[in-house]
Formats: structure tokens, C-alpha cells, sequence
């Protein structure tokens, strides 16, 4: 599956930095977070998954943060989805089943 929202509060996706970050020094390969995303961000490569598609990253899903056993995972903070958005009420529309931090 693969994220056909152009918009995210009425911003440019384009221009949203939130995507999953990975700390190589802690991941151990698993891809349970490749196996979880359903947005095609993640790829395989050697043995460890790699962030292919950025912008294809649901904004304020963390479902794959929350699935690594080792926490080599994190994305930006939620402050940062605040000041964009100008709402603390704003929402995230995954469809990973991740949840809100
Ligand atoms: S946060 Fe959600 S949409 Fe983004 S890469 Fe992880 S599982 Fe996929
Ligand atoms: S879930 Fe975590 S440990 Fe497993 S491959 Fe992904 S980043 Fe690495």
C-alpha cells in the first residue's frame, strides 16, 4: 500500500519532515518494522531495513517505532506536528495501527 495523502492540515506533505529515523548501532535486523508498515517506506538492504520513501511515512504514526524490540526507531516529536498544525487536537489518520505518542 502506499500513502496517496498529498496533504496533512492542509500542508504539503512535501514539506512535513516525519519519517522513521534508525540508530544502526542498536538495530538488529529483525524487520519487524518493514513487516509493519503498509506504506512502502521501509526496504530491505543487507539484512537491515533501510527508510526508502520518506514522505511516504503517515504524519504522527509511530507504528513502527513501537514494534522495534530494541528501540533503534524514533521520529520527530509530537511538539514538532503542534507548531505545524497551530492545534493540539490535530489528528493522524494511520492506518498502521500505530498510536499516537
Ligand atoms: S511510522 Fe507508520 S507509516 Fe511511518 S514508516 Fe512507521 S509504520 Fe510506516
Ligand atoms: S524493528 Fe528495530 S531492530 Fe528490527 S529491523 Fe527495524 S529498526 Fe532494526
Amino acid at each position: 500500500m502506499t500513502n496517496k495523502i498529498a496533504k496533512w492540515e492542509g500542508i504539503p506533505r512535501k514539506e512535513i519532515d516525519w519519517f522513521p529515523t534508525i540508530d544502526y548501532k542498536i538495530c538488529i535486523g529483525c524487520m519487524a518494522c518493514l513487516k509493519k508498515c503498509r506504506q512502502c517506506v521501509y526496504a530491505a538492504k543487507n539484512g537491515k531495513p533501510k527508510v526508502v520513501k520518506p514522505k511516504n511515512c503517515v504524519v504522527g504514526c509511530t507504528g513502527c517505532q513501537k514494534v522495534c524490540p530494541v528501540g533503534a526507531i524514533s521520529h520527530p516529536p509530537r511538539t514538532y506536528l503542534e507548531k505545524l498544525s497551530n492545534r493540539k487536537d490535530f489528528k493522524i489518520g494511520c492506518q498502521c495501527r500505530g498510536k499516537e505518542r
